[in-house]
């Protein structure tokens, strides 16, 4: 049986005081264990020692994640974060792929793989995004589009538990567009992830690795796509910026 995931993506929001704030609103709402239900928050970069100052005063069970990281270990790479640097500051996942990422800064499949190697050598749980465009659904090749990118994200990875990689689906189309897939389309796409995840970790493997949605999740849709066999949660943009409503997500996956 796999846990349910509500991730959160604060994006680029949120200033230093801003995000302690919204992760005290957390605490508040969910303190505590949530049960079946891992939850993660991903501020910025900058904002990661606030949340986790505050996650660390509380009795939340709340995990940290980043939204980015490097590959190296160290150097001469102005701007970027290594994996260690991460995990000085609590992190125990980090988002890549996400197609912001992609879009906006070029990121490759093949840059996604070695930062997914270098989150797993360092115990951070990479929670590895793909998706399709529009145009690319229109022309009704999404899903082997999507295999294509789960194939080279995860090239000659290694894993010894599921718990340690984490896929989230998000269609591009989707992403706060307001515009949601349908609970049926998370489900075709999902699935099909998971079936090329057996085929590259094996079945015991695969079967226990969480597959999320992303793309305008809210509390008002969010039952709907994890009553699908193959959805084991989300990865929320906008709505994880209200401690209510992330909140709300949550509580609906208990
Ligand atoms: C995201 O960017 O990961 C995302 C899913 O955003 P939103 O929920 O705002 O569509």
């Amino acid at each position: 049986m796999r846990n349910t995931m509500i991730a959160g993506n604060w994006k680029m929001n949120k200033t230093y005081g801003e995000a302690a704030e919204l992760a005290q609103g957390l605490v508040r709402e969910l303190p505590g264990s949530t049960g079946n239900v891992d939850v993660v928050v991903c501020p910025p970069t900058i904002d990661l020692k606030a949340v986790a100052a505050t996650l660390e005063q509380s009795d939340s069970s709340i995990a940290l994640g980043a939204q980015n990281v490097y590959w190296e270990e160290n150097g001469a790479f102005t701007g970027e974060t290594a994996p260690n640097m991460l995990v000085s500051l609590g992190a125990t996942y980090c988002i890549i792929g996400h197609s912001e990422r992609r879009g906006y800064f070029g990121e490759t499949d093949e840059d996604i793989n070695k930062k997914a190697k270098a989150l797993l050598a360092h115990n951070i749980v990479p929670i590895s995004c793909c998706g399709e465009s529009l145009e690319v659904r229109e022309a009704g090749k999404h899903v082997e589009f999507v295999v294509e990118q789960i194939k080279a994200d995860t090239k000659g990875l290694t894993l010894t538990s599921p718990s340690q990689y984490v896929v989230a689906y998000e269609p591009i189309w989707a992403i706060g567009t307001g515009k949601t897939a349908t609970a049926e389309d998370a489900q075709e796409v999902c699935s099909a992830i998971r079936a090329t995840l057996r085929d590259i970790f094996g079945a015991e493997l695969a079967n226990g690795i969480r597959v999320l949605y992303g793309g305008s999740a809210k509390p008002e849709n969010i039952a709907g796509f994890l009553a699908e066999e193959d959805v084991d949660g989300a990865l929320v943009g906008g709505a994880s910026l209200k401690a209510d409503s992330f909140a709300a997500m949550v509580k609906a996956a208990m």
